[in-house]
C-alpha cells in the first residue's frame, strides 16, 4: 500500500491533471452554449447516492462523474443568462487562483507567512478604495452574512466595553436600525450575538426604496425616550431586492448626531467604488465605522469572499482576540507576525480567499472591474427600457443599480409572473428570480455576471412575452 497519499505515478497524474484543467477550460468557454440550469434527473440523483467507499478509485473515473453528474446540474451562475438572486459570474482566473492556493494549502489564522502578507494588501487597497485611515482592520470571511456579524459585534463592544465579552449582555435594551429594505442577515446578526432580531428596528422607506432618514430619526429619538438604549445603525448600498442605494451621508449625520455605530452592508454595491459614474453615489462611505461586502458577488471572485472593514483596528482585535497559550506569539519565527487575522473574527482556521481575490484584481485591475461594474447597471438602463417601451410589461420598482423589477401586465398577476420565471428558468435561456414589491410578486433580474450582455437582455424580454401571452390564453 502507498504510504503516502501522492500519486503513485506523478506522470500519470499530470496527464490526468492537465486533461481535468482543459475540461474546465472548455465548459468556461463554452459556457454560453448550455443550458443556464436544467433540472437534476432522478436517475442521476440516485445513481450518485453511494454508500461509504471502502476502496480507492481511480482518478479518471471520479473525474468523469463529475463530469456527468455534477457539472451539468450547477445553479448556473457562471452563465450570461443568470440574473437570478445576486450571484457573480466567476472568472478562469479566479479558478486558477483556487487551485494554486489549494496546492499551498495554505492556513491563514496566523503566524508568519506571505499569504497573510497577500490579505493584507488586499486590506491596503480596501482602504484606499473606501478611503479608510491606516488604522483600518480588515478580514476576508464566508461573505457579507458573516461580515455583518463581525462588525456588529465590534459595534457591541464599542458600546458596552469589553468586559461584555465575559459577562455576556446585561438585559440592556440595545437597539438598532436598518431599512424594511435590509438584507434577512442583519436581523439574523442580533438573533446570533443573542440580542434578538426584535432589537433591529425596520426604518420605512421613500418612493425610490431608500431608508427615510427623517424616520430614523424619529425612531432614534422614540426609543430613547423610552428607556432603550440605540446603538448601531446600517446604510445599505444596493438593497438586495431593488439595488436602492440608501443615502449614506444623511444616515451618517444622523449616526454621529445620534452617537450610533453607522455599519454599511455593501455586499452588493460597495465595490461599485471602482465605477467612477456609480462611485458618487456611495459618498458617505468613508464616514461608516465599520463596511460589509462581498468579493464574489460584482468583482467575480469565485465562491466564497467576503470582507468586513473596521476602521477602529483596535476595537476591532479587542473583540476577538484571545490569549491561549498554543497560540502564544513570539517575535520571531513562525509564531511572529502578531497581531494575526484569527484575533479579528470567530475563526481560528482559515482558507486562502485572499489569493484568488488578488489574482482577479492584478489581473484585471481597478479600472477594468469599475467598466464591469458600470457594464451592468448600463444593461440594467437597457432593459428598463425595453420594459418601458413595451405595453405587456410594467416597471415594479425603479431601477438604481443593476436590479430591475418588472411584471408582465395581467389578471393574476402574482400566480402568472411566478409561472412565467418557473418556465423561464426551466427553458434554460435565462433564470431571473422573483422578489415580492409592495405585496406584489415581480420578476426580478440583477444584472451582476460579466458575461451577461444586451443579446442575454432580449432573451430575457422576449421568453417573458412570449409565455406571458401563452399563459395569459390559457
Ligand atoms: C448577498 C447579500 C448579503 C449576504 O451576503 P452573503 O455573501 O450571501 O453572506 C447581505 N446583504 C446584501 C445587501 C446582499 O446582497
Amino acid at each position: 500500500m502507498d504510504k503516502t497519499l501522492d500519486p503513485a505515478n506523478w506522470d500519470e497524474f499530470r496527464r490526468q491533471a492537465h486533461g481535468m484543467l482543459d475540461d474546465m477550460i472548455d465548459y468556461l468557454m463554452t459556457v454560453r452554449q448550455r443550458p443556464v440550469w436544467q433540472p437534476i434527473p432522478a436517475e442521476i440523483r440516485d445513481h450518485f447516492r453511494e454508500k461509504l467507499p471502502p476502496g480507492p478509485a481511480p482518478l479518471a473515473r471520479i473525474h468523469e462523474t463529475f463530469m456527468h453528474e455534477v457539472l451539468p446540474y450547477a445553479v448556473g451562475n457562471a452563465h450570461p443568462g443568470f440574473m437570478g438572486w445576486v450571484h457573480g459570474g466567476g472568472t478562469p482566473v479566479g479558478m486558477l487562483a483556487e487551485m494554486l492556493a489549494a496546492g499551498l494549502n495554505a492556513n491563514l489564522g496566523g503566524r508568519d507567512q506571505m499569504p497573510i502578507e497577500v490579505e493584507k494588501q488586499i486590506l491596503v487597497w480596501m482602504r484606499e478604495l473606501f478611503d479608510f485611515p491606516e488604522t483600518a482592520s480588515g478580514l476576508f470571511v464566508t461573505g457579507t452574512s458573516m461580515a455583518n456579524f463581525i462588525a456588529l459585534l465590534v459595534a457591541r463592544t464599542a458600546f458596552l466595553g469589553t468586559e461584555v465579552r465575559r459577562c455576556g449582555l446585561r438585559g440592556e435594551l440595545l437597539a438598532a436600525y436598518a431599512s424594511e429594505g435590509a438584507h434577512g442577515s442583519i436581523a439574523r446578526a442580533f438573533d446570533l450575538a443573542g440580542m434578538g432580531a426584535d432589537s433591529l428596528r425596520l426604518i420605512p422607506v421613500n418612493e425610490n426604496f431608500e431608508m427615510d432618514v427623517e424616520a430614523l430619526e424619529s425612531a432614534v429619538k422614540k426609543d430613547r425616550e423610552s428607556g432603550w438604549l440605540p446603538f448601531f445603525v446600517v446604510g445599505t448600498a444596493g438593497t438586495v431586492d431593488t439595488g436602492a442605494m440608501d443615502d449614506l451621508e444623511a444616515i451618517a449625520d444622523c449616526a454621529k448626531r445620534q452617537g450610533l455605530w453607522f455599519h454599511v452592508d455593501g455586499a452588493l454595491g460597495a465595490l461599485a467604488m471602482l465605477a467612477p459614474d456609480i462611485a458618487p453615489r456611495l459618498a458617505g462611505i468613508d464616514r461608516a465605522e465599520s463596511v460589509a461586502f462581498d468579493f464574489h458577488k460584482w468583482g467575480q471572485v469565485p465562491y466564497d469572499a467576503g470582507f468586513v472593514l473596521v476602521k477602529d483596528g483596535e476595537l476591532h482585535r479587542n473583540t476577538f482576540a484571545s490569549t491561549e497559550s498554543y497560540l502564544r506569539r513570539e517575535s520571531r519565527a513562525l509564531a511572529a507576525g502578531s497581531p494575526w487575522p484569527c484575533d479579528f473574527g470567530p475563526d481560528l482556521s482559515r482558507g486562502f480567499r485572499a489569493l484568488k481575490t488578488w489574482f482577479t484584481i492584478k489581473a484585471f485591475g481597478a479600472e477594468r472591474l469599475g467598466q464591469m461594474i458600470s457594464g451592468s447597471c448600463e444593461l440594467a438602463r437597457y432593459l428598463k427600457m425595453r420594459i418601458l417601451a413595451s405595453r405587456e410589461l410594467e416597471l415594479a420598482a425603479p431601477v438604481s443599480l443593476n436590479i430591475v423589477c418588472f411584471r408582465y401586465k395581467c389578471a393574476e398577476s402574482d400566480r402568472v409572473n411566478a409561472e412565467i420565471v418557473v418556465k423561464l428558468q426551466e427553458s434554460g435561456i435565462v433564470a431571473p428570480s422573483t422578489t415580492l414589491i409592495k405585496g406584489g410578486l415581480a420578476i426580478r433580474a440583477a444584472i451582476v455576471n460579466h458575461r451577461t450582455d444586451q443579446s442575454d437582455i432580449d432573451a430575457l424580454v422576449d421568453a417573458v412575452l412570449a409565455y406571458g401571452e401563452s399563459l395569459r390564453n390559457e
